[in-house]
């Protein structure tokens, strides 16, 4: 078996080929060692397939074209506020913060906050987290430069548009990334701040993409 750096490589590749170019997410991908990510070390030797597989509570970790995909739309810069809805497995966590972004993720199950925290703080990534339902946002950290919502949601919870940052001056206002439609299949939708108000937005509805579901309430 290739050495994990070597794989890791030829991920980014793939992802490169997907269209992905953002350099900066590329260099993630090509970084992150995604097989300790996985609790099952089973998948191990499937680690840097780009594709999605499965972690505790009935989840998966991303398809990494996709976690690129998102973040490159997310575009996080260093120091800004990003808000990530569904930590799971910490993959995608990890590479808003090797992008430099102040990350704060909430996760819904338990046992994946448990065991992500402690991954998180293992590999030395900086991710604030949080147990609960994240359709509610995080409004003692808010506002966000971003927010990135990893579960399918059937619509947008509008507390989480209200926690983008409004503009200011030239600064444009925050952006929200998430996966909308129903259980089986949605599109990434972009929603960008451009005013003081709940409604001051512009919505973009982009590629279709799987997700597992967007799940209110605990
Ligand atoms: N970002 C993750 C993807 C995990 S799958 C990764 O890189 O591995 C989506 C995750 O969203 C699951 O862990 C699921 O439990 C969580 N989730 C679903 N609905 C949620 C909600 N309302 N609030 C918080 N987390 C939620």
């Amino acid at each position: 078996m290739m050495r994990t750096e070597k794989r890791r490589a030829a991920l980014a590749e793939t992802v490169r080929g997907n269209g992905i170019t953002h350099e900066g997410v590329l260099e993630a991908i090509a970084t992150i060692p995604r097989h300790e990510f996985l609790r099952d070390t089973a998948l191990h030797r499937r680690a840097y397939e780009d594709v999605a597989l499965p972690i505790d509570a009935d989840q998966t970790i991303s398809q990494p074209s996709t976690v690129a995909y998102m973040t490159a739309l997310l575009d996080p810069k260093p120091d800004e506020k990003i808000l990530e809805i569904g930590t799971g497995s910490g993959y995608q966590a990890a590479v808003l913060a090797s992008l430099g972004a102040r990350v704060f993720s909430i996760e819904r199950h338990r046992v994946l906050y448990d065991q992500t925290r402690a991954l998180l703080e293992r590999l030395g990534y900086r991710v604030r987290m949080r147990l609960g339902d994240g359709s509610h946002g995080w409004s003692a950290v808010a506002p966000f430069d971003g927010i990135i919502a990893t579960a399918g949601a059937e619509s947008i919870p509008p507390a989480l548009v209200e926690q983008l940052r409004q503009p200011d001056g030239d600064r444009p206002g925050g952006r929200l990334v998430i996966p909308v439609g129903g259980s089986e299949r949605q599109r990434i939708v972009v929603v960008r701040r451009t005013g003081p108000g709940p409604e001051d937005v512009t919505r973009e509805t982009l590629a279709a993409v799987q997700f597992v579901p967007f799940v209110r309430g605990r």
